[in-house]
C-alpha cells in the first residue's frame, strides 16, 4: 500500500504541465481497491464513526445547548472595587503561559501600570523552560543550585537538582557515549549519594550496560518508522531485549523535568502550581449545570440567584479542586482560622470557637450550654481544638 502511494506522489511530483493529474489519481484509486483496501479501511474507522457520533450525543444530552448560561452569573464584588482585576489577571495569565506578546498588548490596551512587575518573574521562568525543551539544562541547573535554601530545607543539593543530573547524565550517555557519561556521573553524583540517592545512582549506573541496546533499538525504530523494508512488522516483532532502563530514556523525562521546573518556579514566587485562571475556568465549567438548574428552580420560586448573598446549596466540585482541607462551622457558616479555631465538643460535634462563645455566654454564668445538634450539654473551658491535615 505505501509503495503504491509513494509511486504515486512521485509520478505527481514529476508532473509537468499537461500531465493528465486525474489519471495518475485514478490509477491509484483503482489500484487500492483492487487490493481490498478500501473495504478494510472504511471496516476500521466505522467503529471511530459511531464512537464519535455517540459523542456528540452524550455532549447534547449533558449540556444544555440552548441554556442561557448568564443565568448563572454572580456578580463579583471584588471585580467592581478593583476596575483593573480582571485585565490584570487575564495578563498574568498570558505571561504564565508565556505568551508575552499577548500579555504585553492586553496590558497596554488595559493600561495596566504594573505589567513589568507581573512580567518578569514569569520571563526568566520560560527562558529556563525553553532552554529545558532544547535539551540544556544548564541554566535549570544554575536556577536549582541557586534556590538550595529554599528547595532542600535541610541543606545540600535538593532531590530536583539530582533529578536534573540524573537526565543530563543520560543525555550525555545517548549523544556522547559511555566514557563521557562515566565522567559525568564523577562529578556531579557524589554529593547526592549521601542524600538518600545511591539506589537511583546505582540504576543509573546500570543504564551504561544497556546504553548500546537501546541505541540499536533506537536505530531499528527509526529505521522503521521511515518504512525501509516492506517487513516493518517482522522487524518490530523481533526479539524483545530487556529493557530495564527505557523510562529513563523516554523524552517524557524531559516534559516531565520542565512541569517540575515550572511547578518549583512558581511555588517559589508564591503563585499556585497550575494557572488560577484555568483553575476557576474548569471549576465553573464543573459547576454550571448545577448553577443553571439551581436558576431556573429559584426563577420558579420568584428568587434571584444573583441577589442572595449566598448561594442555597453547596456545589461539589469533586477532588481535582480540593487544595487544603477547611472546616465550616455549621453554626455560623463561617471557614475556620488561626483565630476562630474548630472545636470538639464532648458529644463529637464541632464548633467554630466564635460560636461557641456566643452559645456559652447565651447560658447562665457557670451554666454549661446545649449542643445545637444533640441533647448532650458542653462547657467553654477545656475544649478540645481540632487540627486538619493537609491535602497533598
Ligand atoms: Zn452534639
Amino acid at each position: 500500500m505505501a509503495s503504491m502511494a509513494r509511486s504515486a506522489e512521485q509520478e505527481l511530483e514529476r508532473a509537468v504541465e499537461g500531465t493528465d493529474v486525474d489519471a495518475i489519481i485514478g490509477r491509484l484509486k483503482s489500484s487500492i481497491e483492487e487490493a481490498g483496501l478500501l473495504k478494510e479501511l472504511n471496516s476500521t474507522t466505522k467503529e471511530l464513526h459511531t464512537s464519535i457520533a455517540k459523542l456528540g450525543k452524550a455532549l447534547e444530552k449533558s449540556c444544555d445547548m440552548d441554556a442561557d448560561v448568564c443565568r448563572a452569573l454572580r456578580p463579583c464584588p471584588a471585580a467592581a472595587s478593583e476596575p483593573g482585576l480582571l485585565a490584570r489577571v487575564l495578563a498574568e495569565h498570558f505571561y504564565r503561559e508565556g505568551r508575552f506578546e499577548l500579555g504585553d498588548c492586553l496590558a497596554a490596551e488595559a493600561g495596566l501600570m504594573d505589567a513589568e512587575q507581573l512580567r518578569a518573574p514569569y520571563a526568566s521562568m520560560h527562558e529556563v523552560l525553553e532552554q529545558i525543551r532544547a535539551r540544556n539544562l544548564a541554566p535549570a541547573l544554575q536556577w536549582a543550585e541557586s534556590q538550595r535554601a529554599a528547595l532542600s530545607p535541610e541543606g545540600g543539593p535538593s532531590a530536583f537538582e539530582f533529578r536534573l543530573h540524573s537526565l543530563n547524565f543520560v543525555h550525555t550517555l545517548q549523544t556522547q557515549g559511555r566514557s563521557a557519561a562515566l565522567s559525568y556521573a564523577r562529578r556531579h553524583f557524589a554529593p547526592h549519594a549521601g542524600r538518600g540517592q545511591l539506589p537511583a545512582i546505582q540504576r543509573l549506573m546500570g543504564c551504561l550496560v544497556f546504553a548500546d541496546r537501546e541505541v540499536q533499538r533506537k536505530r531499528d525504530r527509526e529505521q522503521q518508522e521511515r518504512g525501509e523494508g516492506e517487513g516493518g512488522a517482522a522487524a518490530g516483532g523481533g526479539p524483545q531485549l530487556p529493557q530495564p532502563y527505557a523510562e529513563l530514556m523516554s523524552p517524557g523525562c524531559w516534559d516531565a523535568a520542565a512541569s517540575e521546573f515550572a511547578r518549583l518556579a512558581c511555588s517559589l514566587m508564591g503563585q499556585a502550581s497550575e494557572s488560577p485562571l484555568s483553575t476557576v475556568v474548569a471549576a465553573g465549567a464543573v459547576a454550571l449545570p448545577a448553577l443553571l438548574k439551581l436558576a431556573a428552580v429559584m426563577e420558579r420560586n420568584a428568587q434571584d440567584l444573583r441577589a442572595v448573598e449566598q448561594l442555597p446549596v453547596e456545589i461539589e466540585l469533586g477532588p481535582r479542586f480540593v487544595f487544603r482541607s477547611i472546616f465550616a462551622c455549621p453554626v455560623s457558616r463561617d471557614a475556620s482560622g488561626p483565630d476562630n479555631p474548630p472545636l470538639l465538643l464532648p458529644c463529637g460535634h464541632v464548633l467554630c470557637e466564635q460560636s461557641v462563645a456566643k452559645l456559652a455566654a447565651k447560658s447562665r454564668v457557670g451554666r454549661p450550654f446545649k449542643c445545637p445538634y444533640c441533647p448532650m450539654e458542653a462547657r467553654q473551658e477545656g475544649l478540645r481544638r481540632l487540627t486538619f491535615p493537609e491535602v497533598d
